[in-house]
């Protein structure tokens, strides 16, 4: 049995895992509406795989968030004088859930999380149901079971021996793949991963404002999902050997707005 010390040391640390994605500009077929420009592609496998158009109009899905609050922040991929390459704000974020090995209660957890995301930056998320698909980061980003998209954004459970890096401390993992559009030099994040370690997050569940917590450490990947990485001010949520808090610091509050308001394809 871990004394309260100890399970304040496993809520602190969320590591972040972030994908590196290969991607090269190729020459194919130009969509008639961009007739001369070369559609991007990826190269999976081998095999070169042109990058999806977007869906829908080019229109924010919900409201940009204003920086309101000062304080620290930062990105996971910062792209120069594009800036820090996010999830386009005009479509919704998909995303899913498998719930194997999943603590019992967690579900709602999960979707508060996703709520208080989607609140805070100003991105749409869309839940697309569940999946069997086992969260991890060497996830392909073009799936048979998800269509001609990007594979949505996963959550899902893990333990120590199924994925090394949840190892000691450590209760959760996030990250994204940043790739480029159909067109163009612009990226964006895209694939996310969550994986929440099972044991860890049943422990933190017990303890005194258990549910709290965990929501917090589900939060926390998620902003690294949609590209914030870690501070050194202990205030903020995104500090990775974070104490007990429960919501957001005024950096990632900044933060999350930024990340909200990135480009539209
Ligand atoms: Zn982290």
């Amino acid at each position: 049995m871990r004394s309260l010390r100890r399970l304040a040391v496993i809520v602190l640390v969320g590591a972040v895992a972030v994908v590196g994605t290969a991607y090269v500009t190729g020459f194919d077929l130009a969509e008639w509406e961009h007739l001369g420009k070369p559609r991007n592609v990826l190269v999976v496998d081998g095999e070169q795989i042109r990058i999806p158009l977007p869906e829908g109009p080019p229109e924010r899905k919900a409201a940009s968030l204003p920086v309101s609050t000062e304080g620290t922040y930062a990105f996971m991929f910062d792209e120069g004088e594009q800036g820090p390459t996010r999830y386009d704000p005009c479509r919704s974020l998909r995303w899913t859930h498998n719930p194997a090995g999943m603590p019992e209660g967690a579900e709602q957890l999960v979707k508060d999380a996703v709520a208080d995301v989607a609140r805070h930056s100003g991105l749409a998320f869309e839940y697309v149901g569940e999946t069997d698909e086992v969260a991890g980061f060497d996830r392909p980003l073009f799936q048979e079971q998800y269509g001609e998209q990007f594979a949505p954004i996963i959550i899902g459970w893990s333990t120590e021996e199924q994925t090394p890096d949840l190892a000691g401390s450590v209760t959760g993992l996030g990250g994204s793949s940043s790739v480029n559009g159909a067109f163009g030099e612009q990226r964006f994040l895209t694939g996310g991963v969550v994986v929440l370690d099972t044991d860890d997050v049943t422990e933190l569940m017990e303890s005194r404002r258990g549910t709290s917590l965990a929501t917090a450490v589900i939060m926390h990947e998620l902003a690294h999902v949609i590209g914030l990485a870690h501070v050194d001010d202990p205030t903020e949520l995104m500090n990775d050997q974070n104490s007990m808090l429960i919501t957001w610091g005024p950096g990632d509050r900044a933060g999350l707005a930024i990340a909200g308001s990135g480009p539209c394809q």
